[in-house]
């Protein structure tokens, strides 16, 4: 069956938001609450791949400086609408993740809510290095993705040794924890998911 949710003629998974997809949940993932009321998102956020925005307007309530990014025009319309309604004031920006530099910009914060686990293994390496020229030397990248080892049909995947491959180098793995990725009610889906926290080294690694 086809991916409803993709059309190699549009960026992103733009077809999907002319409904509502199972991930776009309409409040943020219980994961990033958690992490924000712990106190381990600092400074200012980037959400990659921020679809309809809930996280990044979470965030920025929370009173971060938060950017979204997603490559669908619909999401991003979305997201702006949201904002608007809700009197927030976040950014969001159509943009590639893999383009960070275009940001002209660097953030204490990355987070991730479905993004990565779409990616097929050969793209991780140039995900990364997006992930380093946006985040300052420190900085934290959290990441939320299902596991790859589900059978449940959704995206691809990711498992705690393809993560500790991607980020090998100028990195450290701070944990990664199972968990549960929150969908709309669907059929059939993926069960388990990862939540990473992964931060860049402070200095460049010696050359
Ligand atoms: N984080 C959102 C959306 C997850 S779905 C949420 O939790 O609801 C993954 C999102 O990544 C989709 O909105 C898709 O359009 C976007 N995306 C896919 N490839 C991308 C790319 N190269 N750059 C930016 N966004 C991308």
């Amino acid at each position: 069956m086809a991916n409803p949710y993709i059309d190699p003629n549009e960026p992103g998974f733009n077809p999907a938001y002319r409904g509502t997809p199972p991930w776009d949940i309409g409040r943020p993932q219980p994961d990033f609450v958690s992490l924000e009321e712990a106190g381990e998102i600092q400074g200012s956020v980037l959400d990659v791949g921020c679809g309809t925005g809930e996280n990044v307007l979470y965030l920025a309530q929370r009173g971060h400086d938060t950017w979204g990014i997603d490559l669908a025009p619909l999401a991003i319309d979305a997201a702006t609408r949201k904002a608007a309604e809700r009197q927030i004031q976040p950014t969001f920006l159509l943009a590639d993740v893999f383009e960070l530099d275009a940001l002209g910009r660097t953030f204490d914060t990355i987070i991730d809510s479905g993004l990565l686990h779409v990616f097929t293994p050969d793209l991780r390496p140039r995900f990364v290095a997006a992930l380093n020229q946006a985040i300052v030397p420190g900085g934290t990248y959290f990441m939320l993705g299902y596991a790859d080892d589900d059978p449940g049909p959704g995206p691809p995947g990711i498992s705690p040794d393809g993560l500790r491959s991607a980020f090998a180098d100028g990195w450290r793995i701070n944990y990664i924890r199972p968990t549960r990725f929150d969908i709309n009610e669907t059929p059939v889906h993926k069960e388990r998911a990862w939540l990473a926290s992964i931060s860049r080294a402070m200095a460049p690694p010696p050359a």
